[in-house]
């Protein structure tokens, strides 16, 4: 079944670090696959503000490195030993090198059979909800125990992950409190369920923080923010509050003394993979999102659709500020 297969594909990878610059569209080698892995003929991916990391070398990796963590598509081989995956099925998953035609993939990993008449639409909702739908839902359950009655920051509450935690909390009965740049974006969050917003570009975040919880402060902040936001998150926390940094997009938070946690606030810096590591925690948590994706209870909200050449447009959007909810990468067949 591999006759069909080409030599080589399209990809995007980096062989440095550095600006939008260093990511290169070229053709690479297709890669072959060992006995437990599928190889996957890619339809859509999604696009994550971590990939900007690895391209900056705020994470380090090897070159060359092909970006990408998470797409849909057909699986079309697999290895001797795969027993619970066929050719020909639909998949989406969560591994490495997925801005690319073709990625291997360990079949006892990160990947979900999806039904075998899934549409394009049905792909591109899965390759743009599976990565960021986990982390908010990991986080609202691990990272801090979200509960009802609770005031939570969530700051980029117009983005990826944002609008998604905007529906998820609002589901768990907690007033969310969004942190945005733009009126734009403070509307679509409300409409995704924020209760309140803070408009970061015009507004002070604590002072804000402070009249809407009765001067008591925020009982969890969830800061993808990093470096700029570190103080005023401390600050806006309720007296034990739990203060979840997730992201740099603004850079690494500064290195900082323990005693800055004043009134017994937790803090934790999680990473997505960490909670979904045995394969029960992903089979708990990928069900959990599959099932509120084809219930309709969860919405991915698509903010553009670029294909795989225009990653470098895509990300310089994203880095800029410019986007709302999810980009995800229509990949050539
Ligand atoms: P987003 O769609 O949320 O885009 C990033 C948003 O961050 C921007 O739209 C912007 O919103 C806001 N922002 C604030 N300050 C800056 C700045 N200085 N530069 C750039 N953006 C800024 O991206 P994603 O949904 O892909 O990711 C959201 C965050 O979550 C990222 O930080 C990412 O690294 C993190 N993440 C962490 C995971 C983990 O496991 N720890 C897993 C998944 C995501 P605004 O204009 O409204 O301020």
């Amino acid at each position: 079944a591999t006759t069909t297969i080409p030599k080589t594909q399209k990809v995007i990878l980096i062989n440095d670090t550095g600006s939008y610059d260093v990511l290169k569209y070229q053709d690479h080698p297709v890669p072959s696959i060992t006995d437990n892995e599928l190889l996957v003929k890619n339809k859509y991916s999604g696009i994550n503000f971590i990939e900007s990391y690895f391209r900056k070398g705020i994470y380090p990796s090897e070159k060359p490195l092909i970006l990408g963590r998470e797409s849909s598509g057909t699986v079309v081989a697999k290895g001797n030993s795969v027993k619970d995956f066929d050719i020909g099925d639909k998949v989406a998953y969560l591994s490495g090198s997925a801005f690319a035609q073709y990625t291997k993939v360990d079949a006892a990993g990160k990947v979900v059979k999806l039904p075998k008449d899934a549409n394009d639409e049905t792909l591109k909702l899965y390759a743009a909800g599976l990565l960021q739908s986990l982390t908010a839902l990991t986080f609202i359950d691990e990272a801090y125990n979200v509960k009802k009655g609770d005031f939570i920051l969530n700051y980029a509450a117009a983005g990826g992950v944002g609008l998604i935690l905007d529906q998820l909390l609002k589901e768990r009965g907690a007033h969310t409190i969004a942190v945005v740049s733009t009126e734009e974006k403070l509307e679509l969050a409300k409409k995704h369920g924020a209760e309140y917003g803070i408009i970061s570009s015009k507004e002070d975040i604590v002072t804000r923080v402070k009249e809407i919880t009765n001067n008591q402060g925020v009982d969890a902040a969830f800061d993808s923010i990093g470096k700029d936001t570190f103080e005023t998150t401390i600050s806006a926390l309720k007296r034990k509050g739990t203060f979840v940094s997730y992201g740099n997009a603004s850079g690494p938070v500064s290195p900082f003394p323990l005693t800055k946690l004043t009134g017994n606030i937790k803090i934790l810096r999680p990473s997505l993979f960490s909670y979904i590591a045995t394969s029960e925690e992903w089979k708990h948590y990928s069900r959990e999102f599959v099932s509120l994706v084809s219930s309709g209870k969860l919405k991915i909200n698509i903010g553009h659709v670029f294909p795989l050449s225009e990653y470098p447009k895509a990300t310089q959007l994203l880095e800029e500020r410019k986007t709302t909810g999810k980009l995800v990468l229509e990949i050539p067949q």
